[in-house]
């Protein structure tokens, strides 16, 4: 018996949410008394395959057939399955990324096992079931779920549960998987990169403007900052629907739902619609010109006054720290 993670990997590497939800995986296989396994599907160099360990994985099953070094959500779904099958998974635990979005709930009917999706917590143990606390609608309600299964398929939220060590040792195992012609139902020809360097669903810091910026010719001002910060770069959807920025930089309700460490918001009013994409974050921090604008009331720190104002005064102020810790 074990716990299964599904580590995937993002050009040989594993990001925060995936030892996110490997951290999540271990403290689970510690309340159930079983190992923590892994598996790895397509090209991750042995110390990457090791660093899992780090975070109580002990044994990494590696599938590297070289069709699957590209995702494909029917062939991953079976060679999860597989693996889960052959170490006795009791819960499969996947990052609610879009790859884990689209494989879990596949992996979950392949098993007959119970589906939770964006678990932010460790569920409490009763018997063979699961007792998971979430919030929903937006993060204004908090749900109670409870599994009616053996085994489970949990996708963890980003940005939730935070990286917990446990260090151990991890070994590394070829599993025997061959992907058929019938995995790849739809195939990924080709990807180009369009979204900004930093995703915002894993960023610690995450700039947002609106429609305060007047028009895209300005956002070179939020833009700066991210660079001199590091952080990821979103957006309100009218800014979107007007293309001033890209779509996949549109947050809330009908948008990306992001928690991050610090959230930014620059020039945007706090409709309940854009809130419920940005209210999971650790700290917001609210520039807006009118005091009495509805994000205020859930920001941690804010200032009123002009962007235009404003902005290149907070970029003035990184430079010259960043200049006195040159
Ligand atoms: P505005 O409401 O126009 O606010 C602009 C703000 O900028 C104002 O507060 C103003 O005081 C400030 N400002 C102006 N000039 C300056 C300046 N020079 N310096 C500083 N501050 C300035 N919206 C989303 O964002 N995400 C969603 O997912 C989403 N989903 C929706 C779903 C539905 C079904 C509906 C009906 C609406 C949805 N909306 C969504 C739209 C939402 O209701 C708001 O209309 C939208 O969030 C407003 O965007 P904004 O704050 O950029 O613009």
């Amino acid at each position: 018996m074990s716990v299964l993670l599904f580590a995937e990997n993002s050009n040989g590497k594993f990001k925060k949410a995936v030892l996110e939800a490997a951290g999540y995986a271990s403290e689970l296989a510690g309340k159930m008394g079983v190992e923590l396994h892994a598996v790895s599907i397509g090209d991750v160099a042995n110390d990457e395959l090791s660093s899992l360990g780090t975070y109580g994985v002990s044994k990494v099953h590696t599938i590297t057939d070289a069709a699957l070094n590209t995702f494909s959500d029917q062939g991953y779904t079976r060679a999860i399955a597989e693996v889960a099958k052959a170490v006795g998974a009791k819960s499969v635990i996947m990052a609610q990324s879009y790859n884990g979005k689209s494989v879990a709930p596949r992996v979950a009917v392949r098993l007959d096992a119970a589906m939770v999706s964006a678990a932010g917590t460790n569920p409490a143990i009763e018997g063979d079931s699961l007792v998971f606390q979430r919030s929903v609608n937006s993060g204004k309600g908090l749900e109670t779920v409870k599994t009616h299964r053996a085994n489970s398929v949990i996708t963890v939220k980003v940005n939730s549960f935070g990286l917990k060590e446990n260090a151990t040792t991890a070994a590394i195992e070829a599993f025997d998987f061959q992907s058929q012609d019938s995995d790849f139902g739809a195939k990924s020809l080709e990807v180009v990169k369009t979204a900004s360097k930093i995703s915002i669903t894993e960023a610690d810091i995450v700039l947002s403007g609106g429609r305060g910026f007047k028009g895209p010719e300005n956002w070179h001002l939020l833009e700066k900052i991210a660079d001199q910060v590091g952080a990821g770069t979103a957006c309100s959807k009218p800014v979107a629907d007007m293309d001033w920025r890209p779509h996949h930089e549109h947050v809330g309700q009908t948008g990306i739902q992001i928690a991050p460490n610090l959230y930014i918001a620059i020039g945007i009013s706090g409709a309940i619609q854009h809130l419920a994409g940005v209210n999971s974050s650790k700290n917001i921090v609210v520039i807006n010109k009118d005091p009495e604008a509805p994000f205020f009331k859930i920001a941690d720190f804010g200032i009123v006054g002009d962007l235009f104002d404003v902005l290149p005064k907070i970029s003035a102020a990184i430079e010259k720290v960043k200049a006195a810790h040159a």
